[in-house]
């Protein structure tokens, strides 16, 4: 059962399948790059797509926007990331290696050093013996200090400071200063939202999880405006519909909980926030999404910065105010770890004898399956490959199919089921008499045999409804 998964055997399936791949494998690797292979990139696909229909296409308050990765540098002035987007870094002298503070206090003494000072930090790494160098026990470190997470370039050709640029460490930014653009040029209204999916980059002190953390990552973000006195409402129905999103993809609601972050440690810009948290077998409950209630701070502080003026004129109430914001921000990268582990099952099925076989099958969710369908004839010979090929050619428009005439049909099934392909589509010898198939559901393994025009229907009807 998927509990029991490691992150070993996760991370052998993944390259095994063609899911995900170290970068660079070739070179010996670098640590925690990862590329999304023929599976993968179809999975990913499949997640920003259903976040996007269900964010933007389903909604009559959602737009979307693309924005750029590299940005004006003061926006990062604006938002407060050169100032606060830090992690508390220690070294220690006896290895040279360097670790985040709170993650080496909080490993090691079980005290949750978030939002603890550098100086607290390092008083206590100082007098607590229990804290120590995971690598060779030493106790030596130097001061913690805080280290900014944004990767630095120049733009042109000159490493000048004046052409110091990030990349992006947020999508959220690029929403908040387009906010003026986007209300001049379509019809939007407050509450209204923006949506964007793209590449985020954080310089990560220790990545690590395989793909849970990592320094390039893409984010699904939106940011959503409201009138100011109703944001704490909205906050609450964004809670609840974000997390009905992930129980709707399939994922069991009892690896899912709301973690809400304490006052104390929330960060520069946020009124409340609520995590959702996956109960990931190998790394305990750790965040999918934050869901925070940004106020009017970047609004504000976009203003500020920039001398423009980012309000909203409410006609009705004749007034103007800068909008209070709710953010869902989720993360491509780890939605698709936890739908594969949710998913994830070996198990005792019987094979073509009768005889038990061990199966190792992926239960995901038809919208989020790199395969929505297999076809096989059950013969290479013609006529049956023939009818089995005009069927693949003539679907293989409408979604990602597979072909596969080489092995036994059982063999066949297997290798589709840990694929995750929710449907089978078999062409045999009865089929030149009967004009049927049979479609196999990979979950019940139950087949049914429905004529071959109405295939294209039946499959339509059987990715959606589920
Ligand atoms: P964490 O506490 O795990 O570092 P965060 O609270 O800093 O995450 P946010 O700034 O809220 O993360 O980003 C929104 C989402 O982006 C996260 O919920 C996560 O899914 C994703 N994300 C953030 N950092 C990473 C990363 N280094 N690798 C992969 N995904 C990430």
């Amino acid at each position: 059962m998927s509990q029991t998964v490691s992150m070993e055997k996760i991370v052998s399936f993944c390259k095994r399948r063609g899911f995900v791949y170290q970068s660079s494998e070739i070179y010996g690797g670098i640590r925690s790059s990862y590329d999304y292979g023929p599976l993968g990139v179809e999975m990913k696909r499949n997640i920003r797509e259903e976040w996007w229909r269900s964010m933007v296409y389903m909604r009559d308050d959602v737009v979307g926007i693309d924005a750029a990765v590299i940005m004006h540098p003061k926006v990062w002035e604006a938002s407060g990331h050169v100032e606060t987007f830090n992690d508390m870094l220690v070294e220690s002298r006896t290895s040279g290696r360097r670790y985040r503070a709170d993650h080496l206090i909080e490993e090691a003494t079980g005290i949750d050093a978030e939002g603890m000072s550098p100086e607290e930090m390092t008083r206590l790494i100082q007098e607590d013996e229990r804290i120590k160098d995971p690598v060779d026990g030493g106790r030596d470190f130097a001061p913690v200090r805080p280290f900014n997470l944004m990767f630095e370039t120049y733009t042109g050709p000159v490493k000048s400071p004046e052409n110091l640029a990030y990349l992006r460490p947020e999508t959220a930014q690029g929403i908040f200063v387009n906010f003026k653009n986007v209300l001049q040029t379509s019809r939007v209204k407050v509450p209204f939202g923006i949506a964007q999916i793209g590449k985020s980059f954080r310089n990560e002190i220790t990545p690590g999880n395989f793909i849970f953390r990592t320094r390039e990552f893409e984010q699904m973000e939106m940011e959503f405006f409201v009138e100011p006195g109703t944001d704490e409402e909205w906050h609450e129905y964004w809670i609840e519909e974000r997390r009905e999103w992930y129980t709707r993809l399939g994922i069991r609601p009892e690896n899912l909980r709301l973690y809400e972050h304490p006052k104390e440690k929330l960060s520069h810009y946020s009124k409340r926030t609520v995590d959702i948290e996956y109960n990931f077998p190998f790394a305990g409950w750790s965040e999918l999404e934050g869901i925070a209630n940004r106020t009017d701070y970047d609004l504000r502080r976009h203003s500020e910065y920039s001398g423009e003026k980012l309000e909203y004129f409410d006609q009705a109430k004749n007034r103007s105010y800068i909008p209070y914001v709710i953010e869902p921000a989720a993360g491509v990268d780890r939605i698709l770890l936890a739908l594969l582990v949710d998913a994830y099952h070996e198990e005792e099925a019987p094979n073509a004898k009768g005889e038990l076989e061990r199966r190792t099958v992926l239960k995901l969710h038809p919208r989020v399956a790199p395969t929505k369908a297999a076809v096989f004839p059950l013969t290479k010979k013609e006529p049956v490959s023939a009818v089995a090929r005009r069927l693949y050619d003539d679907l293989k428009g409408d979604y990602r199919l597979f072909y596969d005439d080489s092995g036994s049909i059982g063999r066949r099934y297997r290798r589709q089921d840990e694929a995750g392909t929710p449907f089978c589509v078999t062409v045999d010898f009865d089929t030149l008499e009967d004009k049927k198939v049979t479609i196999r559901d990979r979950d019940t393994m139950e087949q049914e045999r429905i004529p071959i025009e109405a295939v294209r229907d039946r499959l339509a009807k059987l990715i959606s409804a589920s």
